[in-house]
């Protein structure tokens, strides 16, 4: 993909998740490996997820070095820069802070598969320890040692990262995550939680991963839409 298309999908999936309840003041980043491989583009510090247009993105190097961009880089970059390293499947990364999984994150309550859409985390998410700020390299470092193979890791205190091979993949998945801890929470509410049997959940998967080629790419067009059609993205 052209990087002018990328960065035009990457700025969209931010104001999707704007909407999606990933809002925290301007907190929050995004980023997609460029075209050329060893560089990445990234949602920078000062503007919140709606306010995001293709031209905002800054492009940074895996060392941390801003290659091209006006607005400052956040402070959290080693999350992406580490992953980057560790995962050669990873093309996208979202590191934010919603609401709802930010809440589950600083329970000691395990992430359950409760709705429709947990069943993407049918293999786990991982939990990272600490509610710090994740600024160091070797921090960023434990990040990924905590998101191993996974899809996604909550972090303690703080929020989540989750990665896919596509800005679609990613952005789809980190909404997801977000509705699915809405569930758990108020599931918790009415009562004992009632989980999805394992034997379901297994055949969910299959299908939701194979059965049901384009998936992902259907829930990314109907959430672009679903953005585009709200007033986010329009900066006075
Ligand atoms: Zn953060």
């Amino acid at each position: 993909m052209r990087d002018q298309e990328l960065r035009e999908r990457l700025a969209l999936a931010c104001r999707v998740l704007y909407c999606e309840g990933h809002d925290h003041y301007f907190l929050g980043h995004l980023s997609a490996r460029a075209s050329s491989g060893d560089a990445i583009w990234v949602k920078p510090a000062g503007l919140g997820l709606e306010e995001i247009q293709a031209d905002d993105l800054a492009l940074m190097d895996l060392d941390g070095r801003k290659l091209e961009g006006t607005h400052p880089l956040h402070n959290e970059m080693p999350i992406h820069t580490e992953i980057y390293r560790r995962r050669g499947d990873v093309h996208a990364i979202v590191h934010t802070h919603p609401f709802y999984a930010t809440a589950l994150a600083s329970s000691q309550a395990r992430f359950e598969l409760v709705g429709q859409d947990s069943v993407l985390f049918a293999r786990g998410v991982g939990r990272y320890p600490s509610a710090e700020l994740v600024t160091a390299i070797e921090q960023g470092q434990r990040v990924a040692d905590a998101l191993g193979d996974l899809r996604a890791v909550l972090m303690k205190n703080h929020g989540i990262t989750v990665v896919g091979e596509t800005i679609e993949q990613a952005t789809v998945w980190a909404a997801s995550l977000e509705r699915s801890c809405r569930v758990q929470l108020a599931a918790t509410q009415f009562g004992p939680l009632a989980p999805i049997a394992p034997d379901e959940v297994e055949r969910m998967e299959e299908r939701f991963e194979r059965g049901y080629a384009g998936r992902t790419e259907a829930l990314w067009r109907y959430l672009a839409r679903k953005a585009e059609r709200s007033a986010v993205g329009r900066r006075q």
